[in-house]
């Protein structure tokens, strides 16, 4: 029988590309979302899916659907959204997992936590193994999102414990690609929309920060993968190639437009220096690693914001 999936956030960049996956995996796919980074655009091709149902629905309240598998991904990901509210974003780390781990619990659903690299702060140490704790600011404008997956895993892993829960934890680290959002503000979206308008690129800091940044297809696989196995993690999920983001802007404008200039503004408080994952408890425990490279990656962003932006 297929299996019933709940996606939160599924209306969101990531959910959009999971819904595409498990639809074509023959499953079904209850979506809910509060639309609050959404859009109906990622759900509308769907609607016709016998396969698909979308519920509008803020996390932080609870809900009873009975369902096999839970992905919880809602949660704003952007710096500039998690940071526009974040006691609301405080709100959906926490009551949004304790609300979709308690219907986990009572309906003896799998669940998947859409964490984040986020959890290891501005890290001192690289590449960053799951077993580094981080170096998180408990009180700065990132500690809404970054304190808040932290008690999202720490919840997951006392419902285990507790009452069993099936969980599998997922801390991904910066994914891009097709279907973001264009005002999104993360930094690929940015330097890709900012380039194809024939506006500065604006680079924080003096862009000697890195990322590493995975291909949102690599990324799908991996989420599956982790699901169909039979580990909880935590387990890194991204590409371990790490770039500065002055690099990142080289290769956008050599791309779209040379000729773009680049405008320096400041550092936002607490923004990591370096993040590049140790994927070897993927490689090892999941078999999975990233297959798209950064070149091939960013060309299939930059032709779908072409397309969007017409
Ligand atoms: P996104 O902002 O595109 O999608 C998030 C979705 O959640 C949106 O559709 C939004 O409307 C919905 N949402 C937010 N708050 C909600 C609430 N209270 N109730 C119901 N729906 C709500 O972000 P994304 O990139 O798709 O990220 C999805 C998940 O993955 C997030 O939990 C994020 O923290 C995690 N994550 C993503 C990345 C990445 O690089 N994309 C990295 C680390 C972690
Ligand atoms: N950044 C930038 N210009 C932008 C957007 C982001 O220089 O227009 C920088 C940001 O300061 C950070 C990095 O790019 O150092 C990645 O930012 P993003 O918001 O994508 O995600 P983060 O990894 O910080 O959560």
């Amino acid at each position: 029988m297929n299996k019933r999936n709940l996606i939160t956030g599924g209306a969101g960049f990531l959910g959009y590309h999971l819904t595409e996956k498990l639809l074509s995996m023959g499953e079904e796919v209850i979506c809910i979302d509060n639309f609050y980074t959404g859009s109906k655009k990622n759900v509308y091709q769907w609607l016709s899916n016998p396969n698909y149902e979308i519920i509008r629905h803020d996390v932080i309240e609870p809900i009873y659907l009975e369902v096999d598998n839970i992905w919880h991904l809602a949660c704003p990901a952007s710096p500039i959204s998690y940071q526009s509210n974040p006691i609301k974003t405080s709100k959906t780390t926490f009551l949004g997992t304790y609300n979709l781990l308690d219907l986990a619990n009572k309906v003896n659903a799998k669940f998947f936590m859409a964490s984040t690299s986020e959890v290891y702060g501005d890290p001192e140490i690289k590449p960053q193994p799951e077993s580094y704790r981080g170096n998180v600011n408990p009180i700065g404008i990132r500690s809404c999102y970054d304190e808040g997956k932290r008690m999202s895993e720490s919840l997951c892993f006392d419902y285990y414990r507790m009452h069993e829960v099936d969980i599998r934890v997922a801390r991904i680290f910066n994914a891009y690609g097709p279907y973001m959002s264009e005002n999104d503000g993360r930094v690929v979206c940015n330097f890709i929309v900012q380039a194809l308008r024939g506006d500065e690129i604006t680079i924080y800091g003096n862009g000697s920060q890195t990322r590493s940044f995975c291909f949102v297809d690599d990324l799908i696989n991996g989420f599956v993968s982790l699901m169909e196995s039979n580990f909880t993690g935590p387990v890194n999920l991204g590409n371990p190639s790490e770039f500065t983001i002055n690099e990142l802007s080289d290769i956008i404008r050599d791309k779209i437009n040379k000729n773009i200039k680049v405008k320096y503004k400041p550092l936002p408080e607490d923004d990591p220096i370096q993040r590049i994952p140790d994927i070897k408890l993927a490689k090892d425990k999941l078999g999975w690693e990233p297959k798209v490279k950064l070149n091939e990656g960013l060309d299939l962003t930059i032709d779908y914001f072409k397309k969007i932006m017409k």
